[in-house]
């Protein structure tokens, strides 16, 4: 692929894009993000950082795909040694070195909101203004087999650079008091971290901003305008043309359609999942916990129902249950008997749970590749298209490596980490005839009260 250099100021010479709201800067691009959800915002925050003019287009806001759906965890504990797992680590330094530039004020974009929080005696100079926080997380398991699978994949973690500390139960219950006693051990993980996600892509798109980035709303990408050879000139929206060199595909659910667009076949496909909310409650979670299935659940291949136990408590009191998982194209319904799965899963693992009122329930599409793996690089058959989608459940924590991989792409820096496991063309993309989703169905809120 040929490299973008820095920009040096001088704006390209593209033909005038006729109109986009307020929007009408009378030039093209060197690169449009398709996507302002977490992973288009950091791959925009990361392009307009390295100079160069960058364009984010969504068809409808900032956040309002599974980004808004999601928990925000940026887990480490939940992965296998492997790509994924490498992409993790480097991800989570990124993350936290955002949320130490955010605390200090020296994120451009964001100083009123810094200023802000200064003068707010529930938040102070130290608050990132993303609620990143690394709380660890606690693996549990209440059986003996389970245990041994646990301490088995911890113990290829720590090899693989990850902090996984085996704990007995009075350890697990020394740190989370209100666990059941029916426990045969687990294991911490003192590097997982929370963020909340629509904020922190509000956030990186405020920084991008601040560089130059420019962003469209309410405006979809309906196609791209090629050359002779074939190379992407231009993106396509209802409200007119954006000349470009390069797109990156960051369309989440979306990106299996805009691949199509340029003739490409991106086999992104839903996993439904759902959350469950309950009414603020005093102090009774720390950390995250799940249990020892849910690993196991994450890498599944099973198209059927799965439920494994997830539980964490939010700045605001609520504690958010989760996590389902299921291959039901964009079925829409809010299923009551998955939330009261979960619910009794919960109250296994924290007995003081029995009697909260649940308020309400989240449902949500992980967008998912056929091996699991994102798809970040660029198109092997479309010169200048670049995807960086099908993350998952994990679309959060990856969220900034996933930028800096894409900002090294364009501007032919050599990737911080082998980016081969995750390029579009590979052989488990190819194999993989879907079938085109029937139902379109938002992310968000499923009305549960
Ligand atoms: C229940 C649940 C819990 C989760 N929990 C976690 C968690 O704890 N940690 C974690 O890391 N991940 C979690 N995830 C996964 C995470 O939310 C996703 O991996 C991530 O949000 C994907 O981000 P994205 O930017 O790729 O997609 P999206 O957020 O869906 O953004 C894609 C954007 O592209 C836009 N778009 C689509 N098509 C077009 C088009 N043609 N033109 C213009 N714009 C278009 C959409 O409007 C959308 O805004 C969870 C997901 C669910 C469902």
């Amino acid at each position: 692929m040929r490299p973008l250099k820095r920009s040096t100021g001088a704006r390209s010479s593209f033909p005038v894009p006729s109109h986009f709201g307020g929007w009408a800067p009378g030039r093209g691009a060197d690169v449009v993000v398709v996507g302002a959800g977490i992973i288009g915002a950091a791959c925009a925050d990361e392009l307009a950082a390295a100079g160069l003019d960058t364009v984010v287009v969504d068809r409808t806001g900032i956040g309002a795909g599974t980004t808004g759906a999601g928990e925000g965890n940026i887990l480490v504990s939940d992965k296998e040694p492997g790509p994924e797992l490498a992409l993790a680590l480097l991800s989570r330094a990124l993350w936290q070195r955002f949320g130490a530039e955010l605390a200090a004020g020296s994120v451009p974009g964001t100083e009123s909101l810094h200023r802000r929080r200064l003068g707010d005696p529930s938040t102070g100079p130290g608050d990132s203004g993303i609620a990143l926080e690394a709380k660890g997380g606690l693996v549990v398991a209440t059986g003996a087999d389970g245990l041994a699978g646990l301490h088995q994949l911890a113990a290829s973690q720590r090899a693989a650079g990850v902090v996984a500390e085996p704990v007995g139960p009075d350890r697990a219950r020394a740190l989370e008091p209100q666990l059941t006693p029916d426990l045969a051990g687990g294991v911490h993980y003192p590097q997982d971290m929370q963020v909340q996600p629509v904020l922190a892509a509000a956030t990186l798109l405020r920084r991008a901003r601040a560089n130059g980035a420019r962003l469209v709303t309410g405006r979809p990408v309906t196609g791209f305008g090629r050359d002779r050879t074939g190379r992407i000139t231009s993106v396509r929206t209802p409200a007119g043309a954006i000349a470009t060199r390069y797109v990156v595909n960051a369309a989440g659910l979306g990106a299996r359609e805009v691949a199509a667009l340029a003739g490409v076949h991106l086999p992104i496909q839903p996993r439904r999942g759902f959350i469950l909310v309950t009414e603020p409650l005093p102090p009774m979670i720390r950390g995250k916990v799940y249990d020892a299935a849910y690993v196991a659940d994450v890498a599944s291949d099973d198209r059927t129902l799965q439920t494994s136990t997830v539980v964490e408590a939010t700045d605001g009191g609520t504690i958010l249950i989760g996590a389902s998982r299921e291959r039901v194209g964009l079925d829409p319904a809010l299923r009551v008997d998955v939330l009261a799965r979960l619910a009794r899963q919960a109250i296994r693992l924290f007995p003081a749970l029995t009697g909260v009122r649940a308020i309400r329930a989240y449902r949500g599409f992980r967008p998912y590749s056929p091996d699991h793996l994102p798809v970040i690089g660029a198109d092997p058959d479309v010169a200048g298209l670049l995807h960086a989608a099908g993350h998952e459940g994990a679309g959060i924590g990856l969220a900034p490596a996933t930028g800096l991989l894409i900002r090294q792409m364009v501007t032919g820096v050599t990737p911080e980490l082998d980016p081969a496991p995750f390029r579009p063309g590979r052989p488990a993309l190819r194999r993989v005839a879907v079938p085109a989703p029937t139902r379109a169905a938002p992310n968000g809120p499923g009305g549960v009260r």
